[in-house]
């Protein structure tokens, strides 16, 4: 899926990764958020940016249309099947998956040229995305989103209107299995509210971004 060798080359050691924060730094946190379809992530995601301005967003690529309102180049990049099967095999991506019946993925360029400038990067992927991350950043810091009920979800999915009947189906339907693989994150945060859920995520960026470890001895 991707090239690994030419990964490798990039990711230092883990105790050679940074000098003191803020001031030299050679490679930043990478902080993944997944939950299910209607969680609210891109909400959270959009308030997360508000809060942290050097924070950086990895735009993926999609080949589903565009919904009413998203821009290229911010909120996805936009391409068709045939494009997308040849960015994979060009190893293109750092990760990818078919989500929802729609290819997703990561480019790898932008990841890896952001973390190594000492930039934090934050990917919003589904689970099986995460977890080939998660492989080959084991240091990522992963957050998972789940609704406070399976009604709670249904109901936002509806109101959210952005699906036909048999796609929101689909969604719940796979809402039910990503869940399963909360066990594979760091951190749950329920969105019970959109204040307090931010709130968590907040600290623990604020957290990862403190910690001892990620400090040059
Ligand atoms: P949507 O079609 O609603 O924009 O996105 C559906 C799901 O795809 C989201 O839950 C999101 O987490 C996931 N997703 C978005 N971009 C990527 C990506 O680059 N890779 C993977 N694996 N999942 C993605």
């Amino acid at each position: 899926m991707t090239n690994d060798k030419e990964l490798s080359s990039f990711i230092p050691k883990r105790d050679t990764r940074y000098e003191i924060r803020d001031t030299i730094v050679n490679r930043g946190l990478l902080f993944v958020i997944s939950g299910p379809s209607g969680v609210g992530k891109g909400t959270l995601r959009e308030k997360v940016f508000n809060i942290f301005l050097d924070l950086k967003y990895s735009v993926s690529v999609n080949t589903r249309p565009p919904r009413k309102g998203e821009i290229e180049g911010k909120d996805y990049y936009f391409v068709t099947v045939d494009e997308f099967k040849k960015r994979i095999k060009e190893n293109k991506f750092v990760e990818w998956a078919i989500v929802h019946g729609d290819y997703k993925g990561t480019p790898i360029k932008f990841l890896i040229e952001e973390l190594q400038r000492g930039r934090d990067v934050l990917l919003e992927l589904d689970v099986q995305g995460a977890r080939q991350i998660k492989k080959k950043f084991a240091d990522g810091i992963f957050i998972f989103i789940a609704p406070p009920t399976w009604k709670d979800l249904e109901d936002r999915l509806r109101k959210r209107n952005t699906e036909g009947e048999k796609a929101l189906e689909k969604r719940l339907k796979d809402a039910r299995i990503e869940i399963k693989y909360k066990k594979n994150y760091n951190y749950l945060v329920v969105n019970d509210n959109i204040k307090t859920a931010l709130k968590k995520i907040e600290s623990i960026i604020v957290a990862e971004r403190c910690k001892i470890a990620n400090y040059k001895k």
